[in-house]
Order: C-alpha cells, then structure tokens, then sequence
C-alpha cells in the first residue's frame, strides 16, 4: 500500500529534537484531523442548512465526531438511524460513510429527497464492488462487522460478498471458484492488519487478485504514517476521536504497536485523566480524520496550563486534496469544495 496517492506530498520528517530527561513536551503529528472526505460532508449538511432551512434530516451520524453532531444538532439537524424515520417528502442528507442501493431505494419510494454525502473514496470502493460481481467473482471484504460503511458497501452486492473481520474469519470463508476471488477493504482500517488479513487469505485462496487501488483511503494511511513517525519516542499519545470513528481508534493501536508507552482515545480535553500524566514528559497528539482542529487546539491549551507547552509538530505528509460538493449540491449553483464552519 503506499503512502503517496494524488492530492498527498510526502513531508521530508524533520528530525524530533532530542530533549534532556525531565523536559515536558508535546509532538503534534501531521496530517491530522479532518480529511476531504469529512470536510465535504460536513460543508454539504451546512450547505443543505443555509438553501432550505432546518430540519435538515441526516441517516446516522454524517461523520463519526461528537462534537460535530452535537454541533450540527444545535443548528436543526435531525439525525435518524433508518430512512423509515424520515418524514414522507423531507430532505435527507446521506452520511460519509455511505449508502446500499436498497437505501436510496426506500428513500425514492418514500419521496425522500436526497443528498448523498458517501465519500467519493468509499463510492470508489463501493464500484469495484459492483465490477467485480458482475464479473463472478467472490469479493472478501476486510473490515468491521457491524460499520456503517461495510454495511453500505456489502449491500451493493450481498450474495457476492463475504465479511473478514477477524483471523477466525479467514477460516470461514467459503467461495466458489478459489481462482475467481477478490479482497476488498473498507477504507479506515489498520495498514498493517489488513497487510496481516491479506496474507492469511492468500494462504487459503493463493490466486486471490488484489484491488485494483488501495481502498485504505489516503488520509487514513497518513494519520497512521505521522503517527508512528513519533510513537516511539512517547510516553504517551492521546488521539482526539470519538469511540465509534474507526481510524480514531486505529490511530491508538499504531500508536501502542510502534512504541508508545500508552495511549488513549479522547472526544476532548476534559476526558484526559491526570493520571495518565505521571511520570511523562513526552506527550504525542494527533487525531481522527473526521475532527476538527479546535478540539486539538483545546488540548494543547489544556496541555500547556499543566506543563506541557512546548509542541513540536512532527509531519509526515502535506495533503492537498479537496473534493467538490455532491451533485445534488452543485446543481442549486453552489460552489465546490471549502471548508466547514464546524470548528
Ligand atoms: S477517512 Fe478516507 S474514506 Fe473516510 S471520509 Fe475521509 S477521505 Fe473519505
């Protein structure tokens, strides 16, 4: 999998100075935070606000961030689990994390009206879903039972897909033609682990053919590259994130696996517990792609009034990409691209 796709600069790494024993300090990891794919979901819900009023439904949480819900909330967004719960004619916004053909078919038949939010880097999966069905093959989808985004994506072919999750997964597979299968993967998953899935499938299926692309999406790959850049040098990271963002919580097992002493998911600064900060001197930040910066800027104040002032950013990569609104969007003459007032 690589780590430079379009839209990414790979960042020469400054070295991390070296600090005398004692010293307090804190690494902030780069990229962090929002990615495009967050940014224009965020953007479309606001959007969506601005040209046709409150309530603005959205099915699940448009980005897995609490504090974006909570703020969104506050502005007349209504967040629904199933489109069931949408009101005959409302507006609905899809989430980043995407939809199965069979909720924009209970959405059409409700005369919902829709915008689709889905990622285009989670629509680029949910395609070769679709190319590799009609083709016959069996499709291997590594990722997490029970995701918003597996379930959108097996829904575009279910008697075609299969879920790995887990290693005991591996061993339950049961497909048709062992020349004819394909991994797939869901978007925000641990490099390294999925690398471990593939290998223990391609035992089973040696003929297994890979994605045609990385379906790890790029900021998921950065956020975990940036991290390891200075886990080892941590004795503690504390990722912003809410609990159900699933690169949120990738970013806290990298974290430990290339060498934090400790690490801990947090939605904000309050949630820190002072116990985690005995005996440390290096604290490493970074945070989910689907968090705003502000919850990091309140960290490192918060950080900064118990000692912990000095931050040295540790980059890894320059991101450039930006994605323009969804379509429904761009028809009512609005702009492209941008970024999202939920700070
Ligand atoms: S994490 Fe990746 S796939 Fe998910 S919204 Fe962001 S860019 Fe898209």
């Amino acid at each position: 999998m690589s780590a430079a796709t379009p839209g990414t600069e790979p960042a020469a790494i400054d070295p991390i100075r070296q600090a005398p024993e004692g010293t307090k300090r804190v690494l902030l990891a780069k990229p962090r935070g929002y990615c495009a794919g967050v940014d224009r979901a965020v953007i479309a819900v606001e959007k969506a606000l601005e040209l046709y009023g409150p309530p603005v439904y959205v099915r699940k949480e448009i980005v897995h961030n609490r504090h974006v819900v909570d703020t969104l909330s506050e502005r007349g967004v209504i967040f629904v689990d199933e489109t069931s719960e949408v009101p005959e004619g409302a507006l609905v916004v899809f989430s980043a994390h995407g939809v199965s053909p069979a909720v924009h078919t209970e959405a059409e038949e409700r005369n919902l009206r829709t915008i689709d939010a889905t990622c285009p880097l989670v629509t680029k999966v949910h395609k070769e879903v679709n190319r590799f069905a009609k083709d016959d093959y069996d499709i291997l989808l590594i990722g997490h039972e029970g995701h918003e985004e597996v379930e959108g994506t097996a829904g575009e072919a279910p008697d075609r897909v299969q879920l790995v999750d887990t290693a005991d997964d591996v061993g339950k597979v049961d497909v048709r033609d062992p020349e004819k299968v394909i991994w797939l993967s869901q978007t925000t998953l641990s490099v390294d682990e999925t690398m471990e899935r593939v290998d223990q499938l391609r035992e089973r299926f040696p003929a297994i053919s890979d994605p045609p692309s990385d379906d790890i999406c790029y900021a998921t790959t950065n956020r975990q590259v940036a991290v390891k850049a200075m886990a080892a040098e941590c004795d503690l990271v504390l990722v912003v994130g809410s609990t159900n963002s699933s690169n949120s919580k990738r970013l806290v097992e990298v974290a430990l696996k290339a060498g934090a002493r400790a690490s801990h998911l947090i939605d904000f600064a309050r949630e820190v517990d002072e116990s985690w900060l005995e005996g440390v001197d290096t604290v490493g930040v970074t945070s989910g792609a689907s968090v705003p910066d502000i919850l990091v800027m309140d960290l490192l104040d918060w950080l900064a009034e118990r000692g912990w002032g000095e931050v040295q950013e540790v980059t890894t990569a320059n991101e450039k990409i930006a994605f323009a609104l969804p379509r429904e969007l761009r028809k009512a003459g609005e702009h492209g691209g941008g970024t999202s007032d939920v700070r």
